[in-house]
């Protein structure tokens, strides 16, 4: 092997695309991705060669190869949520249900009648295909499906509120994760917030003094990620329709998480569900596809009809459409809950949330030897842990579980630190992501169903 000491020796663009190693990749990634490659690759050596690091027309090749591999590798891959953490937003928040993977790929392989009226041979209409069930499932008259609850609350504020006035209680000026502020989102859809009462207390009087001509309706927004604890009052959503319809004016509640069923039913803690939004007098209720509900990324808008139509009617409405993918896989998850006998078992957020906790305690038994082999220098156990729901859902309450709690052994002198070992978990073909705490990996096994392709997977480990 020559070493290469100075920038005058790297060999040309054409040079390493005329390699016989190179040549395959021409062939198989086109010679356009391999010539913008090759001048990146060489660019960052020339440099290294300027800080004195040589090198060789091997290891210029090699890097190459390497640097093609991850520009072609998708950097969106699957991975095991073991956070404890069931709808984690930064994991993709819910898993679908099989149903809804079918729908998915049936639709998405050839053409469909997205917006093709199959009886009259013309134009249809592309929310039509998840209306009725949405309908009968919430009880509303009629709802709107957009790209994501964000997505319907600015829709919503907009076509209702723009330049005008929107009285919101202090305590529901809420900010949720990825940048949604209440406050931001409503200067954005062109309406001018009212901030009501005081952080830990709104009375029904003050909305009552706040309301004007130029109030276009009420809102009230679920303070999905807190908890406001001690002297405190708000006003119900029930109190909030009676002024609302005083002063007829709409009210509009983001629910954000917003359950189609009661959870106690599955003894769970108590959510505000859609239809008892709507049934206490909210006008419209916003909502996500992909937090309790458990389907795809989507917003939905239900409620009264009039409103709806002039939703819909909103140029900005066309551009927050859903895809025919996510309705097809939205559609499939509403299905679902038309037969509540089975959901618990079909929809994987619900079968998770509600999954028996001997079950849980049962598997983190059976891996605790397997994991103890395979992360030598530290000792493993099993211990009782509180999953979290998550995205905002029920914010409070945990749900008990057990996790694999992996903490470093100082007797047996682990050279490897807990965040090192956690790295070494998101090495994994199949990354596996835990959370740290106190001094310890924990894997919380709530979400875990594929036990043999873990065990697998856990081969694949290297704890140096
Ligand atoms: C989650 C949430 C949103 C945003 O919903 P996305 O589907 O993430 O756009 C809005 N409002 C509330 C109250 C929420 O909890």
């Amino acid at each position: 092997m020559k070493y290469i000491n100075i920038p005058r020796d790297l060999p040309s663009v054409h040079k390493l695309l005329k390699d016989e190693n190179v040549e395959g990749l021409v062939k198989n990634y086109g010679v356009l991705l391999v010539t913008r490659s090759a001048q990146k690759i060489l660019e960052r050596t020339r440099r290294l060669l300027l800080e004195g690091e040589p090198t060789s027309f091997e290891a210029v090749i090699k890097i190459l190869k390497d640097e093609i591999g991850r520009t072609v590798q998708s950097s969106l891959e699957p991975v095991i949520n073991l956070t404890g953490t069931v709808l984690h937003t930064n994991l993709g928040r819910a898993t679908l249900p099989e149903t809804a993977i079918k729908a998915i790929t049936e639709i998405a392989r050839g053409a469909c009648n997205l917006e093709f009226d199959l009886d009259t041979g013309k134009r249809g209409d592309r929310f039509k295909h998840c209306e009725t069930l949405l309908c009968q499932l919430t009880g509303a008259k009629s709802v709107l499906v957009v790209n994501n609850n964000a997505a319907a609350v600015l829709l919503t504020l907009n076509t209702l509120a723009n330049r005008k006035e929107v009285p919101v209680s202090r305590g529901e000026l809420i900010e949720i994760g990825g940048a949604f502020r209440m406050p931001e989102i409503m200067a954005k859809a062109g309406c001018k917030l009212i901030e009501i009462g005081t952080t830990n207390r709104t009375h029904s009087e003050d909305f009552e003094m706040a309301i004007n001509s130029k109030t276009a309706l009420l809102m009230k927004v679920h303070t999905s990620n807190f908890e406001v604890k001690g002297f405190t009052k708000s006003v119900s959503t029930e109190e909030l329709s009676k002024i609302a319809q005083s002063h007829n004016l709409p009210l509009v509640t983001d629910l954000g998480s917003g359950s189609l069923i009661d959870l106690q039913k599955f003894q769970l803690p108590y959510e505000m569900t859609v239809t008892d939004a709507l049934k206490v007098g909210a006008d419209l209720v916003t909502f996500s596809g992909d937090k309790l509900l458990g389907g795809p990324q989507a917003g939905i808008i239900a409620g009264r009809k009039d409103l709806i139509e002039k939703i819909k009617k909103n140029p900005l409405a066309r551009a927050m459409r859903p895809d025919k993918i996510t309705l097809a896989a939205l559609h499939a998850v509403l299905k679902l809950y038309s037969n509540p006998a089975s959901l618990k078992q079909e929809l994987p957020t619900l079968r998770w949330l509600t999954r028996d906790l001997v079950e849980i305690e049962t598997m983190a038994n059976s891996l605790v030897d397997i994991m103890q082999e395979r992360c030598p220098g530290f000792t493993t156990t099993v211990v009782p842990v509180l999953s979290q729901i998550g995205s905002g859902s029920l914010p409070i309450d945990r749900l008990q579980s057990f996790a694999l709690r992996i903490a470093s052994d100082k007797q047996k002198k682990s050279n490897m630190g807990v965040n090192k070992l956690a790295k070494a978990f998101r090495n994994l073909p199949t990354p596996v992501i835990g959370r740290v705490a106190e001094n310890a990996l924990l894997f919380d096994l709530r979400c875990l169903i594929d036990q043999q392709n873990f065990e697998k997977n856990l081969e694949s480990l290297k704890i140096s």
